[in-house]
């Protein structure tokens, strides 16, 4: 008798949250690691927000609450769809679960059987295709250049969808690379779903995280028909740096609401009380801190892939949204340092971490081996001197 399930024996941990601990213990250890690995913001959750929680304590809601969220917070996600994207839902379509990873964890033990295949656009999210394989879907991943801002093209989309296809996810604006459908990309991909009769899965978590003048596009907002083919996962962790309050929420069906809601029912339960009391009111209390928290983000995202940009044999695509960029290093493959060959986006990682003391995570882990991901949720202090020490490492490699 083998002690471990083959699921849990085929699953990697997280590699951004191994990173990050790796990076913490030489900080321990009182070594000055400049770390680009963080996956949430850099700043406290909004006085307000924390208020509210303080407030539901001391009231003592403190209790068991229904299943997939309070009727306050599923009426907060209402107002908050039909405020940002036009779009209208009951409570009976909306389902709160504790984050957005365990709002699409939920969703693809809802919707996939085994032999359903899940088309998932590379660069991703970490966490997708190990969820879509728990839940014994297969994740089809399709490749996408940097040249087309690493997103998924009509052309490559037709070719990817097969008989098995169930659905497609779209996670828009992008961790890892910050891009970012325009409303014209999502309508011809819309139409595409809709005549192949998938889902999409739209992960809109970093909604409110965008830059210039570019303007989110929910493609469940581009018709009636495409509403009911898409199912959205989103949460407050990134837009309100509520990452440690684990509040997410998904948008869909009724039918695939209350299978999900099922699955919490018997897994979970009701996320954290007073969590979803901090999160009615970070939906419709004042934005304010948002605004400050993105023009922050504006000013580092500018310095930060000019600098990449600048760097010999570096090229770094300017993201449109989310906190991070995605530079491409591979010209540094088949250098060395002392003898040993930089052959990958891991070695390059280590090299990093060992020789300049900075934290990043290698493109592999989001399948793309070519690039690293750094997240600018950091001080610009912090990205000054992270930059520079990338910009010597590199020059030492021969
Ligand atoms: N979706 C994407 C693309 C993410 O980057 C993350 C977090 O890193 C999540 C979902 C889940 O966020 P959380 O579970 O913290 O709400």
């Amino acid at each position: 008798m083998t002690v471990l399930s083959n699921r849990a024996k085929s699953l990697k941990p997280s590699p951004t949250l191994a990173i990050n601990a790796k990076a913490k213990s030489m900080q321990a250890q009182g070594i000055h690691v400049i770390s680009f690995g963080a996956g949430e913001p850099d700043f406290d959750t909004p006085e307000n927000i924390k208020q509210a929680a303080k407030k539901a304590l001391d009231e003592g809601f403190t209790k068991y609450t229904p299943v997939g969220g309070i009727d306050e917070l599923k009426d907060a996600i209402i107002m908050k769809f039909k405020r940002d994207s036009g779009l209208s839902y009951k409570r009976s379509e909306v389902l709160v679960s504790c984050g957005g990873k365990h709002s699409f964890y939920n969703l693809a033990q809802a919707i996939f059987d085994q032999g359903d295949e899940v088309i998932v656009p590379a660069p991703y999210w970490v966490s997708y295709p190990p969820m879509v394989s728990l839940a014994e879907g297969s994740p089809v991943i399709a490749e996408t250049t940097e040249k087309n801002e690493f997103k998924i093209t009509p052309g490559d989309l037709k070719k990817t969808i097969t008989t098995k296809t169930k659905a497609l996810i779209i996670n828009s604006p992008s961790n890892p690379t910050g891009s970012a459908y325009s409303k014209k990309e999502l309508e011809k991909i819309a139409e595409i779903a809709l005549s192949k009769n998938i889902f999409v899965i739209s992960d809109e978590i970093y909604e409110k995280i965008v830059y210039d003048e570019f303007q989110f596009t929910s493609i469940a907002s581009l018709s009636e028909e495409m509403k009911k083919r898409t199912i959205i996962v989103h949460g407050v962790a990134k837009t309100y740096s509520m990452t440690g309050w684990r509040i997410g929420y998904t948008a869909g069906s009724e039918e695939i609401i209350a299978a999900m809601n099922n699955i919490q029912s018997q897994s979970t339960s009701n996320p954290t009380s007073i969590a979803q009391k901090a999160s009615v009111e970070a939906l419709i209390g004042p934005q304010s801190e948002v605004e400050k928290m993105v023009s922050a983000f504006s000013q580092r995202r500018n310095y930060i892939v000019d600098r990449l940009n600048k760097m010999r044999g570096v090229s770094c695509y300017k993201p449109m949204g989310a906190f991070y960029v995605f530079p491409n290093f591979s010209s540094y493959y088949g250098k060395a340092y002392q003898g040993k060959k930089i052959e990958n986006s891991t070695h390059l990682a280590d090299y990093f971490l060992d020789a300049a003391k900075v934290a990043v995570v290698p493109g592999v882990e989001f399948g793309a081996d070519s690039f690293e991901r750094l997240s600018f949720a950091t001080s610009m202090e912090n990205i000054k001197e992270g930059l520079d020490r990338v910009e010597e490492a590199l020059k030492k490699l021969v």
